[in-house]
């Protein structure tokens, strides 16, 4: 089974995610983990150049270097963990592709769509856990936690979009998306977290 977590950062992607790992080892299923960008030594070293570039000048080389990470961590962990009987529950994936070079800068889905179909050969992930929250919501956390990264401290218009962009997927994709209203009471939004866990272990 192949499960992404998507959402804005702030949205609770770090929280969620411990909690994903503590349910996964107790159900006793052997899951990897990783990350997007980066996820392999050489996806790493793309993640830095990505949190580091200048984005003006380089809005596709932005995308394909975001794919050029993927490609790696589809053939060289992926696809052989999957094929081991693995799970795999990545942070961050495609879907964060269409949501922030597409939906917030404006590279047309189109292309990324030709990339996605190169790089996945119709590999998708069988669950989307997707963390939504208002954009003051995600904002308020952030300015209370780290240092922004350059993706972070980008306009709240692009940061809208990018929200849009995910419900967007999500509604096009209702099979593969659940997505949690990530504002409030923390147990209830691992309750559906669970529940949405449980689903895949019995399909
Ligand atoms: O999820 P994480 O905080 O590790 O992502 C690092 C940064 O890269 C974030 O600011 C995120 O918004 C950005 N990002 C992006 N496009 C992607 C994936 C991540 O702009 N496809």
């Amino acid at each position: 089974r192949f499960i992404t977590l998507e959402g804005l950062d702030g949205a609770g992607k770090s929280t969620h995610l411990a909690f994903i790992r503590r349910y996964l080892e107790q159900a006793g299923i052997d899951t990897v983990f990783t990350r997007e960008p980066g996820g392999t030594p050489l996806g790493e070293k793309l993640r830095e150049i990505l949190l580091d570039i200048d984005t003006e000048a380089t809005l596709d080389t932005e995308t394909l270097l975001m794919f050029a990470s993927r490609q790696e961590l589809v053939s060289s962990l992926i696809r052989p963990s999957l094929a081991a009987g693995r799970w795999v529950v990545s942070d961050r994936f495609t879907d964060a592709t269409f949501a922030y070079q597409g939906g917030g800068r404006g590279v047309p889905a189109e292309r990324i769509a030709i990339l996605e179909q190169w790089v996945q050969q119709g590999l998708q992930p069988d669950l989307t856990i997707l963390l939504d929250v208002p954009l003051e919501v995600s904002q308020a956390r952030l300015s209370q936690s780290r240092l922004p990264d350059r993706f972070e401290r980008e306009r709240e218009d692009f940061h809208q979009r990018v929200r849009q962009m995910y419900l967007a997927r999500a509604q096009a994709n209702p099979g593969r998306f659940v997505v949690i209203d990530a504002r409030g009471d923390i147990d209830a939004i691992q309750q559906q977290i669970a529940a949405a866990l449980a689903r895949l272990q019995e399909a």
